[in-house]
This record gives C-alpha cells, structure tokens and sequence, in this order.
C-alpha cells in the first residue's frame, strides 16, 4: 500500500514503521503519523496484522503463496497482466494460448476427458448460448438457474449449483467469481497456482478434467429430464471415475501412482480420548464486506458439549477466516482452562501450514499462523486435524450464526436450541437445552 502525505506537511524521513508499532502491546499506535494519512488509510493500516513475537521484517513477492519468487510465479504474473490487457470476452476461446493446449494433451487422462477440454476451450459444447447464437434453441438462457446465459465458464464454473461440487470435491476449492474471464484462462492460472511435485500436480489437473465432464453429463441430464441437478453425485461419480481410472493406468504399467484420497472420508464425529478436550472450528467469509463470522465448539471425551463461541472479524479470504477460526479456538480454550486439546478444522490448506514451517505457508496468513503457534505453546498437549465439513457442522452452524448476530456470543455447558440437533447427529449426548 502507498501512503500519501498530504501536501502541507513535513514528513521525516528517518521515521521506521517500528515507530508505529507499541513495543509493549505489539499493536499499531498511529499516533506519531495521524495527521499525515487519512482516514481510509489510517484503517487501512489497522487492518495488517502483527506477529504477536514482533519478528523482524520479511521481504515477499505477493505473487507467490510462500511469497518466494519463482520464474514459474514471474511468468505467471506477466501472462495474467497481459491477460487483463485484452477485452473480456467469455467463451472466445478459439485462440488459447498454446501453454493450455500443452496442459491438456499431456494430461494423464482417457481420451473421453481430453476430448472434452478440448471442446469446451474451442467453446463448441452445445450450450445455451452456442445453441441460440447459431438460432437453435429460443433462449441463451441457463437451464438450471435460468438467470445467466450458458457459457462454458457459467456451466462449469460460475452457476451456483457447481460450487458446492467445486468445494465439496477433494480438490476443496472456492472458485474466485470476480476473476474468471475465460475457461482457458482459468485453467492455465489454476495450473500455474499449484505447488508439490509433477506427479501430484498433474493428478489435480486431471481430478479438474473429470469433475468439469461430470458435470458437463449431470448438466445435460437435468436439462433433458427436467430434474434438479445433484452435486454429491457428481462428486462421488467424477472421483470414482479418476480412483478407478488411476488405478488401472498404476496397474498397466506397473508404478506406483500418487495415492488418490479416499472417496468416503469418515462420516462421523468422534470424541477425543480421555482427559482431552476437541475443538471444531469453521469460518464462514462474506466477500463483499470481508468479514469473517466464527464458529468454535468444545466438547469432552464424553461427546460432551463444553463450551461454544461466535464471534465475527475482518478477513480478506475465506482461508484467512478458516485461520482465524483456528486462531480463536484456541485462545477460546485457553480462556476456559483447556491444556490438551486436539483442533478440528475443514479448511485443508489452513491445518497444511499449520503441519508445515509457517514460513512455507501462504505469506499473507504468516501474522496468524505465529499467533497460533504462540497460543499453542501455553498447552501442555496440542493437535490438529483437518476433517470434512460433513462432520464439523457444528462449527459450522455457530459460524453461520456469527455472520447473523454481527456480535460476540459464547455459551457454557449448554449450547444454544439451534445447535442441539446438529450435536444430536453427532450421535453424542447432549445437556439439557437453553434458549439461544
Ligand atoms: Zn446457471
């Protein structure tokens, strides 16, 4: 971010950031430079997060997730700014840039897939919208949601019924809306944004394939028999598809490929061992006012409902919200006098860098994860797990809560009425009720 001073004063040019920043509380303290920026960008300002332990200054390349600069990052930066530079135009992809030709046919995926990708990126899949501009069909329309013409990219990425398909698959992924512009260049960013090795990235890619044909085939079957379209099943049919497809190539060729994560991840809560104390944690984010709501729940070897908590915060990204969930799980257990705990959070990449250096994790979450490595220190016994959000909906439902009531709310040894069902289908026993 660029400050401006304004124009009628003197600005000393010796002054460090650290001279705003309160040595004893580590927070920022504006007071020296107020009358030098605005209002937006004294909020501005407010708004970064510190590390509890005040390390010193890190140098990042924003384009990065670690924020290390890499050619394949450079690259990518300049082939988006370029990108950006053309007319927005979906579905015109006629003249993709061959680095997407190259991704698709080198995929390790049946011909049937490929074929596919190569349909949808030369935009001559019968979509609405190709029907009615080649006058076939009366309207552009969207047969499911009825509210957007049918490109490509709205069937296959941007229709509301194939985001929970999108997240709900392994891939656990929130498409970004505000920036797709066309199928292909979705794609190549996608591809671009993967870090781990060939082999694992090139599964992904392929997962990518089989989930866009399943719901190009889920798609065609709703509009011909006029049902509601299903996500789970396109979820569970793409990922049978790609086990049973990877295992048969494993077998062919006899090497080992990257194991394929389990289609049917357990469905059930399960109680922490004796003596420790669980905490599911879960976000829900608002893109438009960025703020975050968060929901915590603690519970006993028992199944016991503890404690609960929900509370809202300001967070650029859903992963920042999934990490500040985690951030205040646990300082919501230190407040209530919990030493061994075990943390139970959905978002993958949050509990990924908590499992990693912190340092390798997103450089943006770096202030959150150094917080909660610090909380973490004050346990005598501290764990984390990622688990599917089919069984963390009871932080779910709190942070959902959070979002409602804009305010913090915590509950004691009862839960509030709403979450009594939820805890209920954990099929663990529940103290009496109170009003919420
Ligand atoms: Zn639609």
């Amino acid at each position: 971010m660029r400050l401006t001073p304004r124009s009628n004063t003197l600005v000393d040019v010796n002054q460090r950031v650290q001279t705003v920043i309160n040595p004893q509380t580590k927070e920022w303290d504006l007071g020296l430079i107020r009358h030098l920026i605005t209002d937006d960008e004294a909020l501005a300002v407010q708004r970064i997060r510190l590390t509890p332990s005040g390390d010193g200054d890190r140098l990042v390349w924003p384009n990065t997730k670690t924020g290390d600069y890499t050619v394949k990052s450079g690259y990518h930066t300049l082939h988006v700014a370029s990108c950006r530079r053309r007319p927005r135009n979906p579905s015109s992809s006629l003249s993709c840039d061959k680095e997407v030709w190259k991704l698709v046919w080198n995929l390790i995926a049946p011909p049937k897939i490929k074929n596919f990708l190569w349909r949808a990126l030369k935009n001559c899949l019968a979509t609405k919208a190709n029907l009615f501009r080649r006058k076939i069909g009366t309207s552009p329309l969207c047969p499911i949601c009825g509210d957007e013409s049918e490109s490509i990219e709205h069937m296959l990425l941007l229709c509301h019924w194939v985001e929970p398909i999108w997240f709900g698959s392994h891939l656990n992924l929130r498409i970004d809306k505000g920036t797709i512009t066309t199928f292909d260049n979705w794609l190549l960013s996608f591809s671009f944004s993967l870090n781990g090795n060939s082999g694992d990235r090139s599964n992904i890619m392929t997962s990518i394939g089989y989930i866009c044909w399943f719901i190009w085939k889920m798609r065609c079957k709703t509009a011909i028999e006029s049902h509601p379209p299903s996500p789970m099943v396109v979820i569970c049919e793409s990922h049978a598809a790609l086990r049973s497809y990877l295992n048969a190539q494993a077998s062919k060729n006899a090497i080992r490929t990257p194991p394929v994560p389990e289609a049917h991840p357990p469905q059930f809560w399960s109680p922490p061992e004796n003596g420790v104390v669980k905490i599911n944690v879960d976000a829900s984010w608002n893109s438009e006012h960025h703020m975050a709501g968060i929901g915590v729940v603690l519970r006993n070897s028992s199944g016991v409902f503890i404690a609960g908590l929900a509370c809202s915060a300001d967070a650029d990204s859903s992963i920042e919200a999934e990490t500040l969930a985690i951030l205040e799980g646990c300082n919501f257990a230190i407040q209530q006098g919990h030493t061994r705990v075990v943390i139970e959070s959905d978002s993958k990449e949050a509990i990924s860098c908590l499992n990693r250096s912190i340092p390798r994790g997103r450089w943006q979450l770096y202030p959150i994860l150094c917080s909660i490595r610090n909380s973490c220190s004050t346990f005598w016994d501290c764990n984390w797990s990622w688990v599917p959000r089919t069984i963390n909906l009871a932080a779910d439902h709190l942070a959902k809560l959070a979002m409602l009531r804009m305010s913090l709310s915590i509950w004691v040894n009862r839960p509030p009425s709403s979450l009594i069902g939820i805890l209920d289908k954990d099929g663990l026993p529940c103290p009496p009720i109170l009003s919420a």
